[in-house]
């Protein structure tokens, strides 16, 4: 079998999505990228029952390489972001419940946090096109350029990383600041950082980066 870790590294991201919300029933897919194959979910399969056999591996050309059931409807926009930015590789797509909220009621989710800073900014929303479609795919590359996160109109959210646990970890950190701009919105009128003071926060965030890696020497 190929990539026996890193499918098991995909369950057990799948495992922690289920136990931390972000997913129900089969929503939601995810994938990696390792030189020119890609490892992804298959379509409809429900994660608590998954196994690593289960999980597809393509090549660039989409073809099935080793698997038995059929890739995920989104196989495109993976692939697509995969061609789009040669950073990405890895992709988390939910459709968590706060982040999908805010999908339906703003074209960007604002810097009501700084650390939307890891995400890599204010959230864009990408306009409501069918699950599946190449016209998904292309609203979704359209929007992540710059970015680390986006959210799609009546749909959910798509988060990309340099690996899954960092691509987990802003779907994560994005549903939770999803949640914090509804709660604000129902409890008055939020304020946000402005851009400026954002870039402020993602230098002193490379500082205590450095500072970090300095003690550890
Ligand atoms: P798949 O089960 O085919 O991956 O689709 C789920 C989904 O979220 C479609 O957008
Ligand atoms: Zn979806």
């Amino acid at each position: 079998m190929l990539y026996r870790s890193e499918r098991k590294l995909i369950i057990t991201v799948l495992k922690k999505m289920v136990e931390v919300g972000l997913v129900i029933n089969t929503s939601g897919n995810v994938s990696i990228k390792i030189n020119n194959h890609f490892l992804i979910t298959p379509s409809g399969a429900s994660y608590n029952a998954l196994l690593p056999a289960d999980i597809l591996v393509m090549d660039h050309n989409k073809q099935i390489i080793e698997g038995e059931l059929l890739p995920s409807s989104e196989t495109d926009l993976h692939y697509s972001l995969y061609e789009n930015r040669s950073d990405i590789k890895a992709i988390v797509h939910t459709h968590s419940l706060y982040a999908t909220a805010v999908s339906t009621i703003t074209d960007e989710l604002p810097a009501i946090h700084y650390q939307i800073t890891d995400l890599g900014g204010p959230v864009p929303v990408a306009p409501y096109e069918t699950f599946g479609s190449p016209e998904l795919a292309a609203v979704v590359v359209d929007k992540i350029a710059g970015m680390n996160a986006v959210l799609m109109q009546n749909h959910g959210a798509v988060t990309i990383g340099g690996s899954l646990e960092v691509a987990l970890q802003r779907s994560i950190l994005l549903e939770w600041i999803a949640s914090l701009y509804l709660i604000s919105l129902q409890s008055g009128q939020p304020t946000f950082i402005d851009n400026r003071k954002l870039q402020n926060v993602v230098q002193q965030k490379q500082k205590y980066l450095t500072l970090r890696q300095n003690k550890k020497k």
